[in-house]
């Protein structure tokens, strides 16, 4: 009989911005890590450094179909994240969120693994909540541009309690804040890669809306750090918990921030607000505090310092 020392992990949506920290974080800690991801928005850079480490393996697939391996934990993370991808095919998106869901419960089920959700704060849609704790219901629009990814992930939730409930599943779902770092796709649109390309091209940044919205960044060290300790919390915590950075900006202040940490010449320029972009967003994260002794360490002019220094890097 094999004897097994090492948890086996798997990540799907390994290959992206979050997913490739935590692969990293996963073999750091002494795991056998398996990578599934079918590319669509992870490059295969993020997990280049990783390809020779005898503990880490890589699978394209897609979760809208079943999978089949063996794990001791699953971290569910395989979607679209910022909202130029999830729009691009936003049927795609909903499927990724609930087949993917299904599947994985399944696996998860059969195997008697305990799985993690990457939910979001998007559930709260345009919270009138502030800040947002996790018994608040949301305000999500349901036809909206952004329905494909809220309602997808609100879904996904549905199903993670559900399993739960009906078949004793050990479920964690942790819902992130705007998380942001190196590895984020630089023509993801998101407002943190955004600002600092346009920064470091001397370009406007585009401001949407008068800039007076609000949203709270969680530097990715930290919100991996967070990932890790709920999957690791006992048994039986089974409740929705905020990640994310309490510290909130309006988008303006971000905006001023980066300029001067690159000592950018350019100017702001105003563009529409996005249909239902929420106008504010602040993670109330006494849960995470209290349940696993979490909370962000890094704040934003250090975060953004290297993450400035990694767009610049790959714009050398
Ligand atoms: P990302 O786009 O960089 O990563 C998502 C990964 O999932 C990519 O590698 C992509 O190729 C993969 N993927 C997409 N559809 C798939 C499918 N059908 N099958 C297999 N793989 C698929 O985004 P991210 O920022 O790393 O986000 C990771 C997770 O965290 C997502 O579920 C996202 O909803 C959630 N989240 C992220 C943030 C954030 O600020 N970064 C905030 C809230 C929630
Ligand atoms: N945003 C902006 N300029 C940009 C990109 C985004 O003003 O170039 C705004 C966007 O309208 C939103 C906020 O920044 O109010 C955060 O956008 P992002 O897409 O990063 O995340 P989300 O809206 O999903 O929180």
């Amino acid at each position: 009989m094999v004897m097994f020392s090492r948890k086996r992990v798997l990540v799907t949506g390994g290959a992206g911005f979050l997913g490739s920290h935590l692969c990293e974080r996963l073999l750091a800690d002494g795991n056998d890590v398996i990578c599934v991801d079918n590319f669509f928005t992870g490059p295969r850079e993020n997990i280049i450094g990783l390809m020779d480490d005898p503990h880490f393996e890589v699978m394209r697939h897609d979760v809208t179909f079943p999978l089949f391996v063996e794990v001791d934990e699953i971290y569910n993370l395989a979607c679209p994240a910022s909202p130029i991808h999830y729009q691009h095919n936003p049927v795609q998106t909903t499927k990724t969120s609930v087949h993917g869901a299904i599947n994985m419960l399944g696996l998860a089920k059969r195997l008697g693994a305990t799985i993690l959700q990457a939910s979001t704060s998007e559930v709260y849609g345009d919270p009138t909540v502030h800040p947002q704790t996790e018994d608040y219901h949301g305000n999500v629009n349901p036809i909206g541009p952004r329905a494909c990814y809220d309602e997808g992930k609100r879904c996904a939730e549905t199903l993670f309690f559900d399993y739960h409930r009906e078949r004793d599943l050990e479920i964690r779902v942790a819902r992130i804040f705007n998380t942001y770092g190196p590895r984020m796709h630089p023509n993801d649109g998101r407002v943190v890669s955004n600002f600092i390309m346009q920064a470091l091209a001397n370009d406007p940044i585009t401001i949407y809306g008068d800039g007076e919205q609000t949203r709270s960044f969680c530097y990715v060290d930290d919100l991996i750090e967070g990932l890790v300790r709920l999957m690791g919390a006992p048994n039986g915590n089974c409740v929705p918990v905020n990640l994310g950075n309490p510290g909130e900006f309006t988008i303006k202040e971000l905006a001023s921030q980066v300029i001067e940490q690159t000592g950018s010449k350019s100017e702001l320029v105003f563009e529409p607000l996005p249909q239902d972009d929420p106008m504010q967003r602040c993670p109330d994260i006494g849960r995470a505090r209290e349940m696993i002794d979490w909370q962000p360490t890094v704040q934003l002019t250090q975060g953004l310092e290297k993450t400035i220094a990694y767009f610049k890097a790959l714009r050398d």
